[in-house]
């Protein structure tokens, strides 16, 4: 039996990097210390486990390279989409490949946190490390969002329970309150919930905002919870130490969108003329926070980026892949460890369907099922190493448990963008932005 520990997981943003995997006959038979949705990840990461194919046959590795390449450099307007079940370097290979093929780029923050992304360039951020949340913060609200659920770790690693520096009792220590349209097991954990009307956000932040600025209101109810509760919540967030607002998409993916993720920041901006006081957003799925580091360092945008006029450009709505697939625009689309297909409109999956798609998975998926071309790749976090970016912007490790037979993200985009450009340089058409290309 092979013991690996210090494993980082790749579930979830919170990136836990304290697993010990066991592993023996080149299955892994115990996961500790993750929770429930941390050890499905590991012990069912082969689950329905697909062969490189071609056409729906079973082809090798370098004949499906061939085959994505033509595909790539033939492309007018190609797609690339996902990214954020992947690690770091692959993420930037990806971008290198967007650049040198002139395509549109956009990974699963589009669909969920890109509001988000959008209020934190324009409004700023008032951020801080989950160390600091665990050692310092004595009032923690979660609105709009389930960690209980969806980051079980959240909660016992630095938000809830965990004793820190100056929160040494723990839970004793913190007062947790916990916003939502509807109660979910994240409330139990809660000091006190507080249920607002659907699509009410913005409107309560700025009535948060006028409050905290010392302007009262003459209403009586704001978001249907009496204008009394709001100025306890505001004598609350004025009186903590260090307080800490977590938000989730149940404030980015209703009715206000990046306007609501901008009066979160605005208002933790303006109680800092009080105490200390921090906003994050609680990011989800794997290594989606890496997508937006990596993308926004790379291209100076956050997400929905087309390079088609040999620079990167930025349109939410225009280039960002719901959107561009549903117009029927883009006519061949490069899928890196995500799901598209299954959860996207229908306008958008009928598209994929009429075009060439690529996909990388370890698993066997819905969008690799429409795939032209499809590739079996290593599991990241599992079987290959390299770097993922937890929910608060700190890059962390990993540490694989186990090699794959299967190629890395990495190798295989850094392949199919070696034959991409020796293609493009044997017609003449090296470094063309992507509307000059002859099919
Ligand atoms: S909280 Fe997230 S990162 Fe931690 S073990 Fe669970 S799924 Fe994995």
């Amino acid at each position: 039996m092979q013991v690996t520990k210090g494993v980082t997981c790749p579930f979830c943003g919170v990136t836990c990097d304290d697993l010990e995997i066991h592993v023996e006959d080149g299955q892994i038979r115990e996961v500790k210390n993750a929770c429930s949705l941390g050890r499905d990840t590991f012990l069912h990461h082969l689950k329905g486990l697909a062969t490189p194919r071609i056409d729906g046959k079973a082809a090798t590795v370098d004949a499906c390279i061939e085959a994505a390449a033509e595909i790539l450099a033939r492309a007018k307007y190609p797609l690339i989409y996902g990214l954020d079940s992947t690690e770091l370097h692959a993420q930037r290979k990806a971008i290198e490949l967007a650049d040198l093929i002139g395509a549109n780029i956009d990974h699963t923050s589009s669909i969920c946190h890109a509001p988000s992304l959008q209020a934190v360039q324009t409004v700023g951020l008032p951020t801080c490390t989950m160390g600091e949340v665990k050692n310092r913060a004595d009032l923690v609200i979660f609105w709009g969002c389930n960690p209980a659920e969806a980051h079980p770790r959240h909660a016992t690693r630095f938000s809830v329970t965990p004793k820190g520096m100056f929160t040494p009792q723990g839970r004793k220590d913190r007062t947790i309150i916990h916003v939502d349209v509807r109660k979910t097991p994240s409330t139990r954990m809660a000091d006190a919930f507080i249920q607002i009307k659907p699509h009410s956000d913005y409107e309560i932040f700025s009535v948060l905002t006028a409050l905290v600025k010392g302007h009262d209101l003459d209403v009586a109810e704001v978001g249907g919870v009496p204008m009394e509760e709001w100025r306890r919540l505001v004598a609350l967030m004025k009186d903590a130490d260090y307080g800490i607002l977590h938000w989730g998409m149940g404030l980015t993916m209703t009715r206000g969108r990046h306007f609501n993720s901008g009066a979160v920041l605005a208002l933790a901006t303006d109680l800092n003329e009080f105490t200390h006081f921090v906003a994050k957003p609680v990011r989800g799925h794997g290594n989606v926070t890496g997508a937006d580091n990596v993308v926004s360092w790379s291209t100076g945008f956050p997400f929905g980026i087309n390079f088609g006029r040999g620079y990167p450009r930025f349109n939410p709505g225009e280039f960002t892949t719901v959107d561009l697939l549903s117009r029927g625009e883009a006519d061949a689309a490069l899928i890196i460890a995500s799901d598209p297909a299954a959860n996207f409109p229908k306008p958008a999956v009928e598209h994929l369907k009429r075009i060439p798609v690529i996909v990388l998975d370890p698993k066997a998926s819905v969008t690799g099922q429409i795939a032209k071309v499809a590739f079996t790749t290593a599991t990241y976090g599992i079987n290959t190493g390299g770097t993922v970016y937890r929910m608060d912007d700190v890059a962390i490790a990993l540490r694989p448990a186990f090699e794959s037979p299967y190629p890395s993200d990495e190798e295989v985009l850094t392949a199919i963008k070696n034959r991409v450009r020796e293609l493009l340089a044997g017609s003449g058409r090296a470094g063309a932005p992507a509307a000059q290309k002859v099919a």
